[in-house]
């Protein structure tokens, strides 16, 4: 493939992130980009595994800000780009199981108020109305976002791919950015190994891959992949379509419904960091002890298929946005953690101006890389005086 020697943009890597960034940036007039994907699809890394979860229960402001501007976006994304998404708001449901669960939700409630998001505490009874086949047993009490919901994450990454192609972004496939070229603490251009392309700016939007493209050009981005496992159910109508997504705080779990089945996920604190994405088995048992407990009919349901992929995790769970000041011109959006798919239009919106000098959206220097150098964490767990042990969300 003969790819184009220069671009005033370069982006690396076409997951939702970089493709919701090269659409912003043309919107804005910036069409000369060039959006570089090494895999033979776009959206083919943790954009293809996300429950496409979309939610604004978050703990910290910049990141329920960061929810509220993009299902804003979301809900009217046919008509901003032509492409549906299949978007459902049948809500979260947040379940607490100990007094200081309890304390993590009315903190995220009185904050979603804060920014005018309906978000309800119930109780057990309230919420088993909402899901008959949970066991609130244990619980003492949820939160409801119903105007939280899920989307089709490789309906969305195409979206912005065609808009913005549409509006003359550039997009190549099977192209592999392996190394950064850089004069006078200024970037240069990229090496794909074959071509050599010219930009004065380019923006890291690698994924769990990010930490390595950080390493092209000397840089610590401290980008985890963190595996996690996705189980599929055989078709089973215990958990209804229009339920909402239910996470167990307690047992680190997500249950919902999908396609004719049930769906559910966790983190196994055992898996290492990797970019392995092949499916370990052994994990199953360990989600499924977690998962019975709030559904006990999963003990029975038979498991169709699974999935993984890699998470590009922070140590506070927040993203990394902004510019670095070793290098001019090089761009960080990276580390979205589980929140990629539904924080895409605002971190889009936030990095295109900032790239193209429009404006600095307060995310970027909340979110910036130097927080992670003795600056403030956006910490996404609940910590109430102490510094109890990360989820991993
Ligand atoms: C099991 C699971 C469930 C999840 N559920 C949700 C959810 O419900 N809601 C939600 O919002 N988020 C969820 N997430 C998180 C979400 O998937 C990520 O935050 C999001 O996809 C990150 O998007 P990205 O564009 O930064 O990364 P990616 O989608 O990984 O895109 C990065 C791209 O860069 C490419 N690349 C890497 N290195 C190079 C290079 N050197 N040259 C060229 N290309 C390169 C990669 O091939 C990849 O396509 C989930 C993640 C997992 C694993």
């Amino acid at each position: 493939m003969v790819v184009e020697k220069a671009a005033s943009v370069i982006i690396i890597g076409a997951g939702v992130i970089g493709t919701s960034i090269a659409y912003h940036l043309a919107k804005l007039g910036c069409r000369d980009v060039i959006v570089l994907e090494k895999e033979s699809t776009i959206g083919s890394g943790s954009t293809a595994r996300a429950a496409g979860g979309v939610r604004h229960q978050f703990l910290n402001e910049v990141n329920v800000k960061l929810s509220v501007e993009s299902i804003k976006f979301l809900e009217h994304f046919e008509d901003e780009t032509g492409s549906v998404i299949d978007l459902r708001q049948h809500g979260y449901l947040f379940l607490a199981c100990t007094e200081l669960e309890m304390a993590d939700l009315r903190q995220r409630v009185a904050l979603q108020h804060k920014y005018g998001v309906e978000v309800h505490l119930l109780s057990p009874r309230e919420a088993k109305k909402l899901i008959p086949a949970l066991n609130t047993a244990d619980v003492l009490g949820a939160s409801y976002g119903p105007t939280d919901g899920r989307l089709d994450p490789y309906s969305l990454v195409q979206g912005y791919a065609t808009a913005a192609i549409k509006l003359g972004v550039k997009i190549y496939t099977d192209t592999e950015v392996v190394a950064i070229r850089a004069k006078a603490q200024q970037v240069q251009g990229v090496s794909t190994g074959d071509e050599e392309i010219e930009a004065p700016i380019m923006v890291n939007t690698a994924g769990p891959y990010a930490g390595l493209v950080g390493k092209m050009v000397g840089l610590d981005i401290p980008v985890h992949p963190h595996k996690k496992h996705s189980f599929f159910t055989a078709p089973s109508d215990e958990i209804p379509r229009n339920a909402p997504l239910t996470i167990d705080l307690h047992r680190d779990v997500a249950v919902w419904r999908e396609g004719r089945g049930v769906a559910f996920n966790g983190p196994d604190p055992s898996q290492t960091d990797g970019f392995d994405t092949t499916v370990d088995w052994s994990c199953l048992p360990k989600i499924a002890e977690r998962v019975v407990q709030p559904f006990p009919f999963l003990a029975n349901a038979g498991i169709m298929r699974a999935e993984a992929g890699l998470h590009p995790d922070t140590f506070d769970k927040s993203a990394i946005l902004g510019d670095v000041p070793e290098l001019k011109g090089l761009y960080l959006a990276c580390g979205l953690n589980s929140q990629g798919i539904m924080h895409s239009p605002a971190v889009g919106r936030i990095m295109a101006e900032y790239i193209t000098g429009i404006g600095s959206d307060p995310a970027i220097s909340l979110l910036s890389l130097c927080r992670f150098k003795g600056g403030v964490l956006q910490k996404e767990w609940f910590s109430p005086g102490g510094e109890p042990e990360i989820k991993s969300g």
